[in-house]
């Protein structure tokens, strides 16, 4: 049976780019989105204008004042930091990973602590309305399992890797491997649940990234060695994900530490191939239209020049960045680049799993950067971050992040009405009496204010999700 979900719809129609993100702004007040019974979207228009259905049963879903949206992407998070929120350090980001983050996934190890953390992972991405992640998964073959089979069980879409190790300080010894185990566990998760072809991968809701950490977590051998699987792989749609330019404290900084311990002078060079002294190709290349580099908040302009050339996305995560002190990335000079610029919560780094609240931060630290740098997001960008760049970084566009003809239903309904401050702002705060300023204020409101209270229902490919919270 088809499905007609009517409620206050807001998208992005079309594939703009982020500089026509408000022209493809599309609010429909009293809107209806047709899902057909295989998950795709037959229709999208206002309610009074839909059409007539050529015989079988229409069942509607009345969401009344609620807003429905695409599904969030988030498009970078790590499984076992599920219980790692605002974990005190006293530090940055390397004094976070050895303190806090190394001793909490190690804990991963123990199956039934896993699988309670798969569970835990999978109800917050449901609750925050994230409908597609991209996830750092575990070290441990025991917990990846538990996270792929619980994604599957709850029809979440998403793309996971272990956590690839193979060098690190004392707390990260649990979660090391050797050189050849690395490898043999990166190829045998592929094997185990990526699909055989690219054609099935397109239609398949979870999918598998090899993740090294960042550079700092490898070897020179085991990038090497990661390439040449990259490669094998590469043609059945295989992502590949990891950090880059995060953290800049002159000295003993990740960057600096990247650049001293592999003799380089370009971060972005180590995932590219030149990772050997001087900058010299040691390898295969791991970017790519399927490959998505977390951060980059200090790349110079060669770096990010080079990422849009290669097809590979920026995950944005600016509630991260401010945890860990790690900067600001640079807005106008990011996008100028012409890279796809994609919302990440970065969860345990980000402190909260909502991607509106990612988007909330962004708005707050770009519009502080320095003089002509600064810059107030359109309401439009900020949802182009959340929805449209999301599928575009994980070459997902064709399928999700919008609610045109033929994409398939990803969304989820946010009701005002279950989050008092939310409801009131856009109740009683003023609007513009231009129809089109009035639709940005609206949804400048809804996304700034959005608390997980009011994320009401979650949907992937029409299926509604159940949190199944005690
Ligand atoms: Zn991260």
């Amino acid at each position: 049976m088809s499905t007609l979900h009517r409620g206050h719809i807001f998208h992005l129609t079309g594939r703009p780019s982020v500089q026509e993100a408000a022209e493809a702004l599309v609010e429909i007040p009293d809107g209806a989105l047709w899902v057909e019974d295989d998950g795709t979207i037959a229709w999208c228009g206002r309610y009074s204008e839909r059409p007539e259905r050529r015989g079988g049963e229409v069942q509607v879903v009345d969401h009344g004042d609620a807003f429905i949206l695409p599904g969030f992407v988030d498009t970078h998070m790590h499984f076992p930091q599920v219980n790692s929120i605002d974990a005190y350090c006293g530090g940055q980001l390397l004094e976070w990973l050895d303190r806090c983050i190394f001793p909490a996934e190690a804990r991963f190890a123990d199956e039934a602590f896993a699988l309670g953390a798969a569970k835990e992972f999978c109800n917050r991405l449901i609750s925050a309305g994230t409908t597609t992640s991209l996830v750092f998964g575990s070290a441990f073959p025991v917990a990846q399992e538990a996270l792929f089979d619980e994604y599957q069980r709850r029809g979440l879409r998403g793309v996971i890797g272990r956590g690839i190790q193979t060098v690190g300080p004392e707390t990260a010894k649990p979660l090391i491997t050797s050189e050849e185990d690395a490898i043999r566990l990166t190829e045998a998760e592929i094997e185990r649940w990526h699909p055989a072809t690219e054609e099935a991968a397109r239609r398949a809701l979870v999918c598998v990234a090899v993740v090294p950490r960042f550079s700092l977590s490898v070897t020179t051998k085991t990038l090497a060695a990661l390439g040449e699987l990259y490669d094998h792989y590469r043609s059945s749609g295989v992502y590949f994900t990891s950090h880059l330019s995060e953290n800049n404290r002159p000295g003993d900084g990740e960057i600096a530490a990247v650049l001293e311990s592999f003799k380089v002078e370009s971060y972005l060079d180590t995932y590219d191939g030149y990772f050997l002294p001087g900058g010299k190709k040691g390898g295969h290349s791991l970017l790519g239209r399927r490959s998505i580099m977390a951060h980059c908040v200090h790349c110079s302009d060669a770096e990010l020049a080079r990422l849009a050339a290669a097809g590979t996305a920026v995950s944005h995560c600016p509630n991260s960045q401010l945890f860990l002190g790690s900067g600001t990335m640079p807005w106008l000079r990011t996008v100028a680049s012409g890279v796809t610029i994609a919302a990440g919560s970065d969860v345990a780094g980000g402190d909260n799993w909502l991607i509106p609240y990612v988007l909330n931060t962004a708005f707050k630290v770009h519009i502080s950067e320095p003089g002509a740098a600064g810059v107030a997001l359109h309401p439009a960008v900020l949802l182009h971050m959340a929805t449209v760049a999301g599928a575009r970084a994980l070459d997902l566009e064709d399928r999700i992040g919008n609610f045109d003809t033929g994409r398939e239903a990803d969304m989820v309904v946010i009701d005002p009405s279950r989050w008092e401050p939310l409801a009131n702002s856009l109740e009683w705060g003023v609007l513009s009496d231009d129809p089109e300023k009035r639709t940005h204020g609206r949804l400048f409101t809804l996304l700034m204010a959005c608390n997980e209270v009011a994320v009401a229902e979650t949907y992937v490919r029409g299926r509604k999700l159940n949190d199944e919270k005690a």
